[in-house]
């Protein structure tokens, strides 16, 4: 028989930045079907003599070297039951799946160790007894300038001992007011570590809930259902306040107790105080917080502690998923609809299927959870890949806020021009009376253009994709999926009104409006320009939380984390305004940040009310929102999917060309085109394009795409692969850069 040879690429040092040094051999014949990315394997090194251990990364048919100049593999050390075999072996799957080169893939997933001294954490204690807290609490509460000692105060009350830097980024108490606290005695910093076990230890003074009958059959259901050999991921769908949180708790002790760990992944915006506070009461110490804050050296010594059985949980963003927990037990991924968890940055993974992966790698359960879950992974519980457990009462049936909907076509129409309603501003007077706080949501994500009527609320759509067309500077409205173009009309097509045009108010001018209407209230705002600088962010929150003012403006950063429970009043200023992006999920985006923005009043003992004003009153996404109806918004949804074929119902597979001549793209982008349709002998794919990318040139590069649509995986499979072939063989491609996605 004449085979190939295979090489496989090795690495013999994963501990520091030499992740890109590596070095190929030859695999010999009894490797062959064996050999897999994660192993540990001997090789001979230098001259041969010195034989020293690396691991596999990859096996490929082509030598990077002359093969003459190559060694063999001389044994295989250990078949993967490492952590760093697993996580290498994740890497092969993450390169695979999202297209990148494996050293990206391994950057990802290994941690690049920088040499720095390791430092040990430091901690907050409470240096005086609970008595003399009190009283300090009580002087504290009659000031809002002591609100961030008070905030530490309660959070030693009730927590014991905080991590420094905990106080710092989750609680915004600046280190001068750590430092002054700390000469008045009242606290003590330490980094002197004080090892215990709060499951077993002293019960009564961490917090621990029992949980609701509903909280703890999906508890129980979740675990036995593992046991007994159904290995599907889990979907949690929880309304706000259900309890989820209560549930991981749960499964958390469960699994720890058991001697394995637990990675917990939460979006950074949510990782507030509060939540990690109430991990830290009932975890202690045995917890740790990744988040973006922390150096590249804080951020691997934390995994280093995960490693050597330090801590138990690790708490973060989508990077804390590649914590090297020895025995990883379960993975939780909190808010799973959120856009946070997909990387940005080369390799693109998406953390949803990364974490499923790795469960599988663990052999360990993976539980998604959410208020408003994804489309895809709703849609996938509902076809039975994925277990689902649902809860759609509030724990103690708690109140929805009260939600007042207000259509701007009727305020319009009774000659009120403001973005402000009557309704709102009367609200927000009463507000400023009782020295209640509000929030101003201006919902503009990715703001792209849209041309509306202000009288009927019609919006410009393509008439062959169903999404809006966004407004280019040179008058005419253009289809970013198929490149649909016509003249922007001067009258509404459906009314006649002539206010027809692009919405142009952002949160500055909205600022500008309120602090007219309202020359008294004390106004702050958050948005790209006021969050540029370093810890921003964090200022206008804490500024805020302190009670320096009465009214937030912002845009979706506000509705998301920070519960603020001297907030009362909630106006959305044009909720169906993201509605309009030229985007087939704009619906789902609008129907999650609503929801949230809806939920945001009245997280204290105060009631909530919100305002939501819009020109689409009866839309579903901004009806359904208003009732927090997941289920109503699901149905409409994913009919509207199945009837255009976008995804979950269908794939979409994306061709994206790039070129710095654009005759040679659109020539090149053409003959794609015209070669899918060739190739599609059973007429099943839905073709749309070559039309300009939303942005058509970037840095002199033009870019255009193909848009692909088909239910069935593998027939799709097939056609890339040809298209593959194609672009591989026809030399007029060598100048284009072609790149393929599925479902962006
Ligand atoms: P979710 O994560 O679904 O938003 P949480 O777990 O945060 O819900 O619960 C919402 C609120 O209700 C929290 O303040 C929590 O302390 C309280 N809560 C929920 N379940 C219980 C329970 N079984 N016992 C006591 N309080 C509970
Ligand atoms: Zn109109
Ligand atoms: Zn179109």
């Amino acid at each position: 028989m004449n085979h190939q040879n295979l090489f496989a690429d090795i690495i013999v040092d994963i501990t520091n930045e030499n992740l890109d040094k590596t070095f190929q051999y030859i695999v010999p014949d009894s490797m062959r079907d064996i050999l897999k990315p994660g192993m540990l394997v001997r090789v001979p090194f230098g001259n041969g003599s010195r034989k020293i251990r690396g691991y596999v990364i990859q096996v490929t048919e082509y030598p990077a070297i002359e093969v003459e100049r190559m060694k063999m593999i001389e044994a295989i050390e250990e078949q993967g039951n490492s952590i760093e075999s697993r996580l290498i072996s994740l890497a092969a799957w993450i390169r695979e799946q999202y297209g990148s080169t494996m050293i990206q893939a391994l950057k990802t997933v290994l941690p690049v160790k920088e040499k720095m001294k390791q430092k040990e954490e430091r901690w907050i204690f409470l240096a005086i007894s609970k008595e003399e807290a009190q009283s300090y609490k009580s002087t504290y509460q009659k000031s809002s300038r002591l609100a961030s000692r008070l905030r530490l105060l309660d959070a030693l009350l009730s927590g014991e001992e905080i991590p420094y830097s905990v106080a710092l980024h989750q609680l915004h108490v600046s280190s001068p007011i750590i430092k002054s606290m700390e000469e008045q005695g009242i606290v003590r910093i330490s980094t002197k570590r004080v090892y215990r076990n709060p499951i077993k230890e002293d019960a009564a003074v961490r917090r621990r809930d029992v949980l609701t009958p509903l909280q703890q059959e999906i508890a129980d259901e979740i675990l036995e259902g593992w046991e007994m050999g159904d290995y599907r991921p889990t979907l949690i769908r929880g309304v706000t306040g259900s309890g989820k949180t209560q549930v991981y708790m749960e499964l958390m002790e469960d699994v720890i107790s058991n001697g394995q760990q637990v990675i917990l992944l939460i979006p950074e915006i949510s990782l507030t105080y509060q939540t990690v506070l109430r991990f830290y009461q009932r975890f202690g110490d045995m917890i740790s917080v990744l988040h973006s804050k922390l150096s590249l050296g804080e951020r691997s010594d934390q995994f280093e502690r995960a490693k050597n059985g330090e801590i138990q949980i690790m708490i973060g963003p989508r990077s804390a998923l590649f914590t090297p927990f020895a025995n990883l037990g379960l993975i939780i991924m909190d808010e799973e609809h959120e856009t946070s968890y997909q990387s940005e940055t080369v390799p693109c993974y998406h953390a949803r299927e990364t974490a499923i992966q790795r469960g599988i790698l663990e052999d360990c359960p993976v539980v998604l959870g959410s208020a408003t879950p994804s489309l895809d992974a709703y849609y996938r519980a509902k076809k039975g890949a994925y277990r689902l457990f649902e809860m759609d009462a509030r724990f103690e049936n708690r109140e929805l806020p009260s939600v007042i909907t207000v259509d701007l076509r009727e305020e319009l129409k009774s000659g009120n021009r403001s973005i402000l309603s009557r309704v709102l501003q009367e609200k927000m007077e009463e507000r400023l009376e009782k020295k209640e706080q509000m929030m101003l949501f201006l919902n503009r994500r990715g703001y792209a253009g849209f041309v509306s009527c202000r009288s009927c609320g019609n919006v410009i759509k393509c008439p062959h994709c169903d999404v809006s067309l966004a407004q280019h500077n040179n008058g005419r409205l253009v289809c970013h999926y198929c490149g649909y173009e016509v003249r922007q009309p001067e009258k509404c097509p459906e009314c006649g009104s002539g206010y027809i045009g692009g919405f142009r108010a952002g949160t500055q001018q909205i600022e500008e409006i309120v602090k007219k209407r309202f020359p008294d209230a004390r106004v702050l705002r958050m948005d790209f320009d006021t969050t540029k600088k370093k810890d921003g962010h964090a200022q206008i929150l804490s500024a805020f939380a302190n009670q320096e003012a009465d009214i937030l403006i912002g845009t979706q950063m506000i509705v998301k984390g920070h519960d603020f429970p001297n907030v009362t009043l909630v106006g959305v200023l044009a909720a169906d305004l993201s509605l309009n992006v030229s985007d087939y999920r704009a619906g789902e985006r609008t129907f999650q940040l609503l929801t949230q923005a809806v939920g945001r009043a009245g997280r204290g003992v105060l009631p909530g009310e919100a305002v939501v004003q819009t020109y689409q009153p009866d839309h579903y996404c901004i009806e359904s929102s208003i009732t927090q109806d997941y289920l109503r918004f699901y149905e409409e949804e994913i009919s509207y999917r199945q009837l255009a074929s976008y995804p979950p119902a269908s794939l979409l597979f994306a061709i994206h060309g790039s070129c710095e001549d654009e005759k040679l793209l659109e020539m090149g982008m053409d003959y794609l085109a015209r070669f899918l349709k060739k190739i599609d002998s059973e007429k099943r794919l839905r073709i749309v394009g070559p039309a300009n990318e939303s942005v058509a040139k970037i840095a002199d590069v033009y870019r255009k795409v193909i848009y692909v649509k088909q239910e069935d995986a593998s027939y799709l499979l097939r056609i890339k692969k040809q298209l593959e072939r194609y672009i591989e063989i026809n030399s007029g491609f060598k100048n284009i850069k072609i790149q393929f996605q599925m479902n962006e």
